[in-house]
């Protein structure tokens, strides 16, 4: 089989950048790994930012849509130190312009604004290779396409990225642990309003627990420790003993999870990454610029990513390379200094002088 535009992963960046063709009248096809929409919780608020994520939606004709999923003053921040004692707290703005969304909802949306069949489930790209002026792709269960264009959508571990750089993940030195009362929700009622109206902060050098309160008065989120990539493994089994000596009742959202204590080892790319140009192959979102989190732009970047190039593709008509370059040339100037921010805001979450450091970065970006 022959596509013209190829796309590998149907995650924010690969599903926006399908929709922005649709609605301009250009088809494309998605091959994801995941055998159906539902196969994942996709869990987690995001919030989505002004000039990235907000702008990108715009493009897609799905602002609207976008307003509804909206969970007004669920923004709010508020951060403690291991004692409890709040430090600094920024309530909810129901005209925060950095609105926060469930990223489950937000999928859910750009796969029902995408024509059916534009989603090929249960295709996942296991090996690559190019073929003259083409790409071809095989899929694990053992069909496969060519495509005069092949974009890369496929987060952090991609298989698309070999074809461009070598470049591959590295541990950021930071591990998230997941966390959530579901269930108990009514039971530890106390306990959960006292994260506010949006998400608890509670940090200390070296170490850290996150937890969002949603607007069903359920609790997720994460623990988090800065540990080296060989000690990740066993800081599931004993998560509560690196919080010796923390205020019982922060504890107690690590030991009363009902959820199986899923690790997540932070990784990231060169904050540097980029690629020379090869024909008919590119990459968006974490494929292209993978970072740790401390920025909260990784999903906004990816969609922005995806507008991006379907505009530089349509700017272009008949030039793919020229599309490509000017897509790659803005990505790189775009995402680097985002990259770079990430990985110092880190440190900052981490360092010695947690949670002063955390503190001076929410209060900067409140005078932004
Ligand atoms: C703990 C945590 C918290 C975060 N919080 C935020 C936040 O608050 N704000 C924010 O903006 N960002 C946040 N991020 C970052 C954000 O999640 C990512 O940057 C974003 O999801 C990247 O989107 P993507 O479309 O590039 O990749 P993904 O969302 O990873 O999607 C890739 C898709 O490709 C598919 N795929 C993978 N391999 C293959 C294959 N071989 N064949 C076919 N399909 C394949 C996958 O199944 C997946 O559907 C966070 C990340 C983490 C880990």
């Amino acid at each position: 089989m022959k596509d013209d535009i190829a796309i590998i992963g149907a995650g924010l960046g690969g599903l926006m950048l399908a929709r922005v063709l649709h609605v301009n009248g250009i088809p494309a096809t998605i091959y994801e790994a995941e055998a159906s929409p539902e196969a994942r919780t996709q869990g987690g608020l995001l919030d989505i930012h002004e000039l990235s994520g907000q702008q990108a939606l715009r493009d897609a004709g799905l602002y609207d849509a976008f307003l509804a999923l909206v969970r007004p003053g669920e923004d709010a921040k508020r951060i403690v130190d291991q004692h409890g004692t709040v430090l600094f707290d920024h309530p909810g703005d129901p005209a925060s312009t950095r609105p926060e969304v469930d990223r489950g909802e937000l999928r859910a949306m750009l796969i029902a604004s995408l024509p059916p069949g534009t989603i090929r489930w249960g295709h996942k790209a296991v090996s690559l290779e190019r073929d003259g002026a083409r790409h071809r792709v095989a899929f694990a269960h053992g069909s496969g396409i060519e495509a005069d264009l092949l974009v890369g959508a496929d987060g952090a571990w991609s298989k698309v990225r070999p074809l461009l750089s070598d470049a591959g993940p590295l541990y950021a030195g930071v591990s998230f642990i997941e966390i959530g009362i579901v269930e108990g929700a009514l039971r530890h009622k106390a306990m959960i309003d006292a994260i506010g109206g949006g998400t608890l902060m509670a940090l200390a050098p070296g170490k850290g627990i996150m937890a969002h309160r949603h607007g069903d008065g359920t609790m997720r989120g994460y623990a988090a420790l800065h540990l080296p990539e060989a000690d990740v493994g066993t800081a599931r089994g004993d998560l509560a003993s690196h919080f010796a000596g923390w205020a019982p009742w922060l504890v107690d959202f690590l030991t009363l999870s009902e959820i199986e204590p899923l690790l997540r080892p932070i990784h990231a790319l060169p904050v540097d990454h980029c690629w020379a140009r090869r024909p008919g192959l590119t990459l968006l979102g974490d494929a292209a610029h993978l970072m740790s989190p401390f920025a909260g732009e990784g999903a906004n970047l990816a969609m922005l990513d995806g507008a991006r190039l379907a505009g530089a593709l349509l700017a272009h008509p008949g030039d793919g390379e020229a599309a490509l370059a000017a897509y790659e040339h803005e990505l790189f100037a775009r995402s680097q200094p985002v990259a770079q921010r990430s990985a110092s805001n880190l440190a900052r979450f981490f360092g010695d002088d947690a949670p002063f450091s955390a503190i001076d970065l929410f209060q900067a970006a409140l005078r932004r």
